[in-house]
């Protein structure tokens, strides 16, 4: 969207909304009341600039349903890497405990090969 075209749909939608921020209804001014165009589903998640998904907000409200989207994104993506974590120790113990039982039933074998051990069961084999 042009520049032209953003402010005449920024000052539609604040006309619309009586010159009121969407969130908040502070009437638009100066500085964090600056009215600003709002993305409703936002871009990043697929939102578009259609008429529809638009809103005029202040600028106080859009910076901060910025952060709040950015927080919870962030939030999302450490209670993954969380899970991902959690999910590769547990496989870490697997292995390892496997690696421990390989190594375990290797030795058995070389000592009772070397009669220095006798096989599971077989309680007679230094006769
Ligand atoms: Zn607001």
């Amino acid at each position: 969207m042009n520049l032209a075209r953003l402010k005449k749909v920024r000052t539609a939608l604040a006309d619309a909304q009586d010159g009121r921020c969407c969130y908040c209804r502070r009437p638009f001014g100066d500085g964090a009341l600056a009215c600003t165009l709002e993305h409703r589903r936002p871009r990043m998640n697929g939102g578009t600039d259609d008429i529809a998904n638009l809103a005029a907000a202040c600028w106080h409200c859009n910076r901060n349903r910025g952060m709040q989207m950015h927080r919870a994104k962030l939030l999302k993506s450490q209670k993954s890497a969380a899970h991902a974590l959690a999910v590769a120790n547990v496989t870490l113990a697997k292995t390892a405990l496997i690696e421990a039982l390989t190594n375990y039933r290797s030795a058995r074998a070389t000592l009772a090969s070397m009669r220095l051990l006798n096989p599971p069961g077989d309680t007679d084999a230094r006769q």
